[in-house]
């Protein structure tokens, strides 16, 4: 089976160097065993998403000189998403949450590896609020656990995981303003695309744990990861668009040649203060 790689940006913010490196990863994954890269915008993330940024992420991957195929973006597949909401539903799986981040935050909830571990507040609630706009709907993970058994996936670095979704907890699938959350979305579409090797950073490592979950729970083929390290400046964080990161697009209007861009991070070449997070 040949394999299938993707890049899946999210349309809230210019592209940069961190997402350059990642998509040049997924691309010559792909490239090396005679594969398919494909690009898929991810944009239904309410208020922040900026459609009109996905022109500028396709030029900016031509300037980068990698060749895609582009499938359906997120907004597209709204009826697959609520499909899939609507299996784990019959499932007795989720159950609708009123919770705001505050009241998580004033439940007493503990970081995870993925933001705040939902204390369970309305998991137990009797009667369970009422389904309405104002509802998201979380998935119950011990119980969805005692249904699959124990589950496994593979990651090329760290090797074979087992599937610990409950260090997520009861994440939301379906959010208030949206018929899915990341997590339903990513997990449709991987399946939808046909992808067989998930490319993406280490920083949604933990999320996999949950996503290995949904697909068994939704009958779904079982793809392999590979979550490749971060860019990080010299204070160890994240490249992110808020830091300010030079966007690729300002880099491509100074006249930068994007091609020796792409070689110089293939050869592990950074700019000044930029590094690997694990080499
Ligand atoms: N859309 C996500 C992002 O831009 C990436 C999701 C993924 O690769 O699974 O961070």
């Amino acid at each position: 089976m040949s394999v299938v790689t993707r890049f899946a940006p999210s349309p809230n913010g210019p592209l940069h160097l961190g997402h350059a490196y990642s998509a040049i990863v997924a691309h010559d994954l792909a490239a090396a065993q005679g594969g398919r890269f494909l690009l898929r915008i991810e944009d239904i993330d309410g208020p922040r998403s900026r459609p009109e940024l996905a022109d500028a992420f396709r030029t900016d991957l031509a300037w980068l000189g990698l060749a895609w195929t582009e499938v359906p973006a997120q907004s597209c597949r709204l009826a697959s998403y609520a499909a899939a909401a609507a299996t784990l539903k019959e499932l007795g799986l989720l159950y609708p949450c009123t919770c705001t981040r505050v009241d998580v935050e004033r439940a007493g909830a503990v970081p995870g590896p993925m933001g705040l571990v939902y204390p369970g507040t309305c998991r137990n609630r009797r009667p369970a609020p009422a389904e309405g706009a104002d509802v998201a709907w979380r998935i119950d993970v011990a119980k969805a656990l005692a249904r699959t058994g124990p589950l496994h996936w593979t990651d090329a670095h760290a090797g074979l995981q087992e599937a610990s979704p409950h260090l997520l907890g009861d994440v939301v699938l379906v959010r208030k303003e949206a018929p899915a959350s990341y997590h339903l979305a990513v997990v449709v579409d991987d399946a939808a695309d046909g992808v067989t090797l998930v490319t993406r950073g280490r920083d949604l490592f933990a999320a996999t744990h949950l996503h290995r979950l949904l697909q068994s729970l939704l009958d779904l083929p079982v793809p392999r990861w590979h979550h490749h390290p971060l860019l990080v400046d010299d204070t160890g964080a994240k490249l992110a668009k808020r830091r300010g990161s030079p966007a690729l697009a300002a880099r491509r209007r100074s006249g930068e040649d994007g091609r020796t861009l792409a070689a110089r991070l293939r050869r592990g070449q950074f700019p000044a203060g930029i590094t690997l997070d694990h080499p």
